[in-house]
């Protein structure tokens, strides 16, 4: 064995070239980063054979000085700190002053840059380099990384296939330009164009880069976002729960403008949509989250794919109860989205129509106390009896002249589809579909009002925990009454439930209290009993609701309707499947080749 001795600076950086640069992915990661810190406002990306033999990014940035290409190849050498005040509050994306020396160590790497105001270009070799040569070069930086990995075989012989290492560059590309809208970005792969992205300024240019980049059936189903508290501004846009997803591969989430992935961040988007999706299924979304940068600690991470709040409770209640709030206000008018149908034009008729007749809760009967599981499921099956002598000409107010989003009933198919005829062609609602999220969204208001109602349990449990979450339960007695949790504690690592909520007295009362705590210790709050009987009230709003072959009078189905526009989140059901849709008279001629 040899004595100590310092590793040459070339190894060093190989080393940290471990980290940094796991795929060719990452590579473009740092370029396109540094280019963005640069200013860039136009970004050109070449890719030939999956980045293993190319890897090109040009910008238009303010450029590095002749005398400071060979700094920036040195390791720890960055322009964009300076002390430990600025790595506090980081505004740009790179600061640890380690990629290009790392991407060069482990490739060849030539670095070309003209600065604003210099005459020409100087380009130099990433190693054994004889310093800078002149070059030609309009404007901004272009970096040019050939053979990744052509010295580190053992890395070399993790890189996939051409295709997935190339997979791996788009996917990335994508965020990069979804994050950065006012930028202009292409993207060439073995010389072919795949992505020319002009700059987007405002919001429809921006819906266009997310429908070429995302899709169009996603950008057809956005919902706008636009939230500010005091110090966090959340904007972007998630799609509607009826677009949803078998993995989560469109969520893009940034904060201050760099894409991470962050377990409180993924919690509260969860519990947003916990009552909107249809279980294993994952939603969709592009949101930024702008705050103070000293409030986010984005030094945790060598790749920085993660970031600390310094308040993660607040990012979390606030991000959970814009999103909350966000899709319990989609409006059918915003789903029907013909330019007819402003959600301004639709409200007062909204409004001028409530809920009227046979389809309505009746609103003591939950509140009362000592209504057990039968009586309730009995009160809700009343719904199916609607008295019809009640019923008004619902939602046909004479005296407004907005005809209501969904329009109005003219036939029920098969006792199992309502049609209906609103100004812009067709809506077909599934019968049972919407009135069970109806009937739920009912269920649940009447649950809200009320604490949970506790029932103590025959044989008390008793278990240990650890002392700091036998100490949580101490601090959080109300909250626990509130949820119809009944606790002690025997001694410092030793808990006895007594009560659990009667809705979840099928519940493992022990797991119950244990995901409570582990959600309180983490993220201040828990909304796992909540959770759990919605749960159970949505068992009970689908057997209470009308089942299919059940004829409705023209009165009943315009009461629906109307119910449906007044109800929170009811453009899909309790599973996450749509409860009406639109088909327009466009689709309609286009079907029967009207007009061609
Ligand atoms: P970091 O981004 O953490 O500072 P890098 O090794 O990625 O470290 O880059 C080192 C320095 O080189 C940067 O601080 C910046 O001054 C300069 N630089 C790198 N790429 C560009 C570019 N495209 N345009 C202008 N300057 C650049
Ligand atoms: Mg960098």
């Amino acid at each position: 064995m040899p004595g100590i001795h310092t590793l040459s600076s070339h190894l060093v950086n190989q080393i940290a070239a471990g980290e940094v640069v796991e795929r060719p992915a990452s590579v473009v990661k740092e370029l396109v980063e540094n280019s963005l810190d640069a200013g860039a406002s136009s970004i050109t990306v070449e890719i030939e054979g999956g980045g293993t033999r190319l890897i090109r990014v040009s910008d238009d940035g303010r450029g590095i000085e002749a005398d400071e290409l060979e700094l920036a190849l040195s390791r720890h050498a960055t322009s964009k700190i300076g002390s430990l005040e600025d790595l506090e509050k980081v505004a740009s994306l790179g600061f640890r002053g380690e990629a290009l020396p790392s991407i060069a160590s482990v490739s060849r790497l030539t670095l070309c840059s003209r600065r604003t105001g210099a005459q020409h270009a100087w380009r130099i070799a990433g190693r054994d380099h004889d310093g800078a040569v002149p070059d030609a070069l309009p404007q901004g930086t272009r970096v040019e990384v050939r053979e990744l990995f052509y010295n580190v075989p053992a890395r070399k012989k993790f890189l996939r296939t051409e295709q997935t290492e190339y997979r791996h560059i788009e996917a990335l590309f994508k965020s990069l330009a979804l994050g950065h809208p006012e930028v202009g970005f292409r993207l060439l792969h073995n010389q072919k164009t795949i992505y020319q992205l002009s700059s987007a300024s405002n919001t429809s240019e921006r819906m266009s880069r997310l429908a070429r980049l995302c899709g169009s059936t996603f950008a057809d189903s956005l919902v706008e976002i636009d939230v500010a508290s005091d110090h966090l501004h959340l904007y972007g846009w998630v799609a509607l729960p009826t677009f949803n997803r078998s993995q989560a591969d469109m969520q893009y989430f940034f904060v201050n403008r760099r894409q991470v992935r962050d377990k409180t961040l993924n919690h509260a988007i969860r519990q947003a949509y916990q009552d909107v999706l249809f279980h294993g299924r994952h939603p969709a979304y592009v949101l930024s989250l702008d705050m103070d940068p000293t409030r986010l600690d984005v030094n945790v991470h060598p790749q920085k794919h993660e970031v600390r709040f310094r308040d993660a409770r607040e990012v979390h209640d606030f991000l959970f109860r814009s999103l909350h709030r966000a899709l319990a206000d989609i409006q059918p008018a915003q789903q029907v989205g013909s330019p007819g149908f402003s959600l301004a034009q639709a409200s007062p008729a909204m409004a001028s129509a409530p809920a009227q007749g046979g389809l309505r809760l009746p609103r003591q009967q939950a509140s009362d106390r000592s209504a057990n599981l039968r009586e309730q499921m009995a009160s809700y099956s009343a719904l199916l009896q609607p008295d019809t002598g009640d019923i008004s000409a619902a939602g046909l107010d004479p005296a407004s002249d907005a005809p209501p989003p969904l329009g109005y009933a003219i036939a029920q198919l098969k006792g199992i589809y309502i049609l209906a005829e609103n100004s812009d062609g067709l809506i077909v609602v599934d019968m049972h579909a919407a009135h069970e999220r109806i009937v739920y969204e009912r269920m649940k208001q009447n649950a809200e009002r009320e604490d949970v109602i506790a029932q103590p349990l025959l044989v008390p449990i008793a278990f240990n925990v650890s002392q700091a979450e036998a100490e949580l339960v101490d601090r959080h007695q109300a909250l626990f009454a509130h949820l119809g949790i009944q606790l002690e504690r025997l001694g410092p690592e030793q808990l006895r439930v007594r009560a659990t909520p009667a809705l979840l007295k099928q519940a493992d009362s022990e797991q119950l209290v244990r995901d409570v705590l582990a959600d309180l210790a983490e993220f201040g709050r828990s909304e796992r009993v909540q959770e759990y009987q919605n749960q159970m009230l949505s068992t009970m709003a689908c057997h209470a609701s009308v089942r299919a072959n059940r004829q409705l009078s023209l009165a009943e189905m315009n009461a629906l309707l109307r119910d449906i526009e007044a109800t929170e989140r009811s453009g899909q059901c309790n599973h996450g499947r749509p409860t009406w849709k639109q088909l327009s008279l466009e689709q309609l001629d286009r079907l029967f080749l009207r007009g061609q």
